[in-house]
């Protein structure tokens, strides 16, 4: 049997699937849960890979999932979605909306939403892995389906690293992942090479030498201190990056002092880094290292800079034979609804897995918004303003053709890779 004959007997089921996958993704939307605490999610994972056939280790990394189908001899393909939801207020008035609240890991009660769409990776997975499972004597190889934890604060695929992950897979030959994105529901947009940028968040501590505001003789003054390393910062990109080079710093938050005639003597910063190459983010972090350091030095600051790096992510940065393969594949299924996706802003934890087992990965975009109003936002160039995106609490991708086009992508992805039978 051809690979495209494959392909359409394994989705034949969907038809059969679908409302059922609909419904689970309603129930999911309803009840998000935040970060490291997806264990209702989880547990409904468990429950319908089990039901499948598949054989699942559950607890991995926290509440990481994970579902293996051996099938004969043939390649290993890994599929991955992210559980996690975010302390959002949803406000899409959806009639499954979401209105649970959950203590964060500071102990504040907060709304939780699935403002990410990480509910679509969940219900259309766990769809796919149910129609390949069911579909198992076309194809042969193994399939590997994990649920991570904890992709918004940037640890849940480390967690699952560090907790034996590498020997519950065994042999891997390939990992995929996919997102939910303010595109028009039914397009699929792979990207080789780059495609999310590394995050970086770093706290620097300043020491300075508080006073009264009228001595400042006395003082080694903290606020001027940073305030001369916040502009000073502006030109690591301007200056010390290549302008092919997209890279990002932020200073995101200051703070210093309490009182208009108190000198205090420490102030905070905390930056936000975003770059798409290793070399490149390794010298934004030097040259930020080296222009704090100096300029502590310029102001006599009593004690050196403290650096505290945090909420880190990796590059996402698909292979080449890889990404070719799933597109030409995606091309063949989905003929003009197959783009290229623009380089991404946003950041993933995926590539921490693959990186992990050393296999080569592709990361690929799938729309969630509705077509029609996609298309007339784009046609009065308000596609920014009027398209609400993932984190808004107004993001709420439309049921279909979203879940339908996420799982037939699962599908044909990893059938491009299993041998067909
Ligand atoms: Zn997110
Ligand atoms: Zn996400």
């Amino acid at each position: 049997m051809n690979a495209a004959a494959t392909t359409t007997a394994v989705l034949s089921g969907l038809d059969r699937a679908r409302s059922s996958m609909e419904d689970f993704y309603r129930h999911l939307h309803q009840h998000p849960e935040l970060s490291h605490q997806e264990t209702t999610t989880a547990a409904e994972v468990v429950d319908r890979l089990k039901g499948d056939g598949y054989d699942v280790t559950s607890g991995v990394g926290g509440t990481g999932v994970i579902g293996v189908l051996r099938n004969g001899d043939g390649p290993t393909v890994l599929l991955r979605a992210d559980m996690d939801a975010l302390p959002v207020q949803e406000e899409t008035g959806l009639p499954y909306a979401s209105t649970i609240t959950a203590t964060d890991s500071q102990g504040a009660t907060v709304p939780v939403m699935h403002a990410c769409g990480h509910d679509v990776h969940v219900s259309t997975l766990l769809t796919a892995a149910a129609l390949l499972a069911a579909g198992q004597d076309r194809w042969q190889g193994g399939l590997v389906v994990l649920f991570q934890p904890a992709e918004e604060v940037g640890d849940g695929a480390q967690g699952m690293v560090q907790d034996g992950l590498a020997t519950i897979v065994g042999k891997v030959d390939v990992a995929l992942a996919q997102h939910v994105l303010p595109l028009p529901a039914g397009v699929v947009g792979t990207r080789n090479g780059a495609v999310l940028s590394a995050a970086d968040s770093m706290r620097i501590t300043l020491h300075g030498r508080g006073a009264h505001g009228s001595m400042p003789q006395a003082a080694v003054d903290p606020v001027v201190l940073a305030s001369m390393i916040v502009v000073r910062l502006q030109t690591v990109i301007s200056r010390e990056v290549a302008p092919t080079e997209p890279a990002v710093l932020t200073v995101g938050s200051i703070h210093s002092g309490s009182k208009s005639n108190v000198i205090g003597d420490q102030a905070v910063l905390e930056l936000n880094i975003r770059t798409y190459d290793e070399q490149t983010r390794a010298g934004i972090l030097a040259a930020i290292r080296r222009v704090v350091v100096a300029e502590c030095e310029a102001s006599a600051a009593p004690a050196p800079p403290e650096f505290e790096m945090f909420d880190r992510f990796p590059t996402t940065t698909n292979d080449s034979d890889t990404t070719g393969k799933v597109a030409a594949a995606f091309s063949d299924h989905f003929g003009d609804r197959a783009i290229e996706l623009p380089l991404q802003s946003a950041s993933e934890d995926f590539s921490d897995i693959p990186t992990a087992l050393g296999v080569p990965y592709t990361y690929w975009g799938i729309g969630g918004i509705d077509p029609t109003s996609y298309r007339t936002a784009a046609a009065a160039g308000r596609v920014a303003q009027d398209i609400p995106v993932n984190h808004s609490p107004h993001f709420a991708p439309v049921l279909q053709p979203t879940l339908d086009t996420g799982t037939q992508a699962l599908v044909v992805a990893a059938l491009a890779f299993l041998s067909a039978n």
